[in-house]
């Protein structure tokens, strides 16, 4: 479900025409719709409602502070993997005890800052780390609560660059060292064990790889209790998938469906970590053509955004549907969309079937709202895109477009020069 929608031939953002947007903020614009957010984040409260559960939003997918204050208005809480992702949660108003903090490689600094802070638990991703945060939580005098973050070895099937649980892969601690680990951590003096995690990979399109992952999770549950350790908070992570093409991805109602079964009689909090499933439907990007390029070979559409603010397409082949905001009547053509920059990876999509479109016209790419603006960079020294966001009728700006200056913020030229 999103709130993109063309009314005759007219593509609009909830109830306001996308190409007013445009004008108004000019392009590259990401535009994200309030109640599609809003209506992915009820999906989870709502299929999750008969167990006690929290839904940490996963802020790398989109952590722009007005997205993360609605989803904290509405009781969520925050998946951060970063001291700048907890900075941006705690800033927006999520209340540090809902907030969850994964990542192989937190700093002294970031866990000095989340112990006091005061979050809901670490997600601890090797025996390293483990020492690392009993150590400083000690000089600290605080006790640092932990899950570890277990690797089930299950096989996502998704794209391998968003896939984290199988044993080649960096994250986590491997199933068969999880009861060594946990033995481990509980010896430690500053260290509370709370919970256990798991995330297995992202854009999964299939129930199955949840239901098998988590079965192997619950095992290690139960045989931690026999062992005297006791957990309560049980993270599943995040990884559903969205409709890009025409995937058909399950839902949170059809996910807890599925695990809910597993969960019963048990005293877990369930801690959800979605980020592309909130955020992905939610937001668009919409551009303006610049040239029309026909080559010997190739049509092209040279478009105002590039790689630098949408790198999906170049780095993971990712397909977003990209359709005119003015509908129009003209023959098809097949093109390559491409940015401006100076890279033969710089494509919005290749090979692709749209409306001839004229200089000057607008495009929206499609299912742009997670990994977007978060991936985006200055490279070739592009501003960043502005940020828009509608509800009903209003809309507003949620993130000004980067100035020549804000890029070279920080610079300095030193007298040696
Ligand atoms: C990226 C990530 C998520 C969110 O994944 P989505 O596929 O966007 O739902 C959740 N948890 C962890 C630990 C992650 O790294």
């Amino acid at each position: 479900m999103h709130l993109f929608q063309y009314r005759k031939g007219e593509l609009y953002a909830e109830d306001v025409p996308v190409r007013r947007l445009a004008e108004e903020f000019g392009t590259p614009l990401y535009i994200y719709s309030y109640n599609t957010l809003l209506s992915h984040f009820k999906a989870y409260e709502d299929a999750f409602d008969s167990l006690p559960h929290i839904v940490c939003f996963a802020l790398k997918a989109n952590s722009n502070a007005a997205i993360v204050r609605l989803l904290a208005k509405n009781g969520g809480g925050a998946d951060v993997v970063s001291g700048g992702e907890l900075f941006r949660a705690l800033k927006a108003g999520i209340p540090a005890e809902k907030i969850v903090y994964a990542g192989v490689g937190k700093t002294e600094e970031e866990i000095r800052y989340a112990l006091k802070s005061g979050i809901l638990m670490f997600n601890v991703e090797s025996e390293d780390e483990l020492l690392q945060i009993d150590r400083i939580a000690g000089t600290m005098k605080v006790k640092a609560p932990i899950a570890l973050r277990i690797n089930p070895d299950i096989d996502p099937q998704t794209h391998p660059y968003i896939s984290t649980g199988l044993k080649k892969h960096k994250f986590g601690i491997p199933i068969e060292d999880a009861l060594q680990y946990y033995g481990l951590a509980n010896s430690l003096k500053n260290i509370k064990i709370v919970g256990i995690h798991k995330h297995i990979g992202s854009q999964l399109t299939k129930v199955s790889p949840f239901v098998d992952a988590l079965k192997r999770i619950l095992l290690l549950v139960d045989e931690l209790k026999r062992q005297g350790i006791i957990i309560d908070y049980l993270d599943i992570g995040g990884g559903l998938g969205i409709t890009y093409r025409d995937e058909t991805p399950p839902d949170p109602a059809q996910l807890a469906k599925n695990i809910l079964p597993l969960l019963k009689g048990r005293k877990l909090t369930i801690v959800l970590e979605p980020g592309r499933s909130i955020a992905g439907n939610a937001g668009i990007l919409v551009t303006k053509t610049l040239y029309l390029k026909n080559g010997h070979e190739k049509k092209f559409v040279i478009v105002d955004a590039g790689m630098n603010d949408l790198i999906r397409p170049s780095i993971y082949g990712a397909y977003h549907h990209i359709q005119p905001v003015i509908k129009n009547r003209r023959n098809k053509i097949v093109a390559d969309i491409v940015g401006p920059i100076c890279e033969s990876g710089d494509f919005l999509a290749k090979d692709r079937e749209i409306p001839n479109v004229k200089k000057g016209e607008y495009l929206a790419v499609m299912s742009a709202g997670a990994y977007g603006f978060t991936m985006s960079s200055n490279y070739n020294s592009r501003p960043k895109a502005v940020e828009v966001m509608v509800k009903g009728r209003r809309y507003a700006l949620i993130r000004k477009r980067e100035t020549y200056h804000d890029i070279i913020k920080g610079e300095a030229i030193p007298e040696f020069v």
